[in-house]
């Protein structure tokens, strides 16, 4: 049964460690992250991005193909599904459709219009027992065709956010979405620390998980992160393996063409890529 991810990451920030919320695109793609989940014994947070829920045919079909797996796959470790960077409209459709946890990206709203539309949201979220992410202060980079500039956010917006009841709280602390430029100027630490110093408990999120150095992502979490984005790091596995699957002839050879071998390397170097993540965010065992 899919669980808000309340309690998993309240357990990850006192516990000093994060959850990884991995970006699920297709069957291939949920099936590795809940099986390397399993296997790991590591809570997980299942990421919809509004473009994948509509190539996924719609959040109920992603609803039930996860409810199924979760069943069909024995799963017993806590999995929530999650919206990423949802719009308001999208936020509801997603608490309709079963999902467990949504995001409402309202940083692009001046922050008196976040607050109102994150209230709203806070009191159905509540009512129906489901995690809510805010976030302040756009992260750079591009996200379904939406591009910004690696920003860092006002801790005073941020708690102002916090005080309103959110579960957990995303802030631009110049991360960015996708490749990391080479002249990234990396994160900022002291806007972190200042922004967990006035929302205390709140679990913050970090995203833009893909090529952060490992001493970064274990500095963060010291400093207040339990939740931690990675999407594109599992997209660039995916299309090596299968680049290489293609390269050495296999699928010319035998019943290589079958879309259960074409597809079975993507799919290990996602397992192998989520594998990598949740040792380094510490949630191995932490089910
Ligand atoms: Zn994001």
């Amino acid at each position: 049964m899919l669980v808000s991810a309340k309690e998993m990451l309240t357990k990850a920030k006192a516990g000093k460690y994060a959850v990884g919320q991995f970006n699920i695109n297709n069957l291939e793609w949920t099936k590795a992250i809940l099986q390397t989940a399993e296997e790991l014994k590591s809570p997980v947070i299942l990421g919809v991005s509004e473009g994948a829920g509509k190539y996924m045919c719609g959040y109920t079909t992603v609803v039930g193909m996860v409810n199924g797996m979760l069943n069909e796959l024995g799963i017993t470790v806590p999995v929530a599904l999650h919206l990423d960077h949802g719009s308001y409209d999208g936020a509801m459709a997603c608490i309709n459709a079963g999902f467990s946890s949504v995001m409402f990206d309202g940083s692009h709203y001046p922050i008196e219009e976040n607050i109102a539309k994150t209230k709203e949201l806070i009191a159905i979220c509540d009512e129906k027992g489901i995690s809510l992410e805010a976030e302040v202060g756009a992260i750079g980079g591009e996200e379904d065709g939406v591009v910004g500039n690696g920003e860092v956010a006002d801790p005073n917006e941020c708690k102002m956010i916090a005080d309103l009841g959110v579960t957990m709280l995303a802030a631009g602390i110049g991360n960015i979405h996708g490749k990391y430029p080479e002249n990234w100027a990396g994160l900022s630490f002291e806007t972190l620390d200042a922004i967990q110093q006035l929302t205390g408990e709140m679990p913050l999120v970090l995203h833009g998980g893909t090529g952060i150095p490992a001493d970064m992502i274990q500095k963060a979490i010291s400093l207040g992160v339990s939740k931690i984005n990675v999407n594109t790091e599992c997209q660039i596995a995916f299309a090596e393996a299968t680049r290489k699957y293609i390269e050495a002839g296999k699928d010319l050879s035998g019943k290589g063409f079958d879309p259960r071998k074409l597809l079975a390397d993507g799919t290990a170097a996602i397992k192998a890529t989520v594998k990598e993540k949740m040792e380094l965010f510490g949630s191995v065992g932490k089910a």
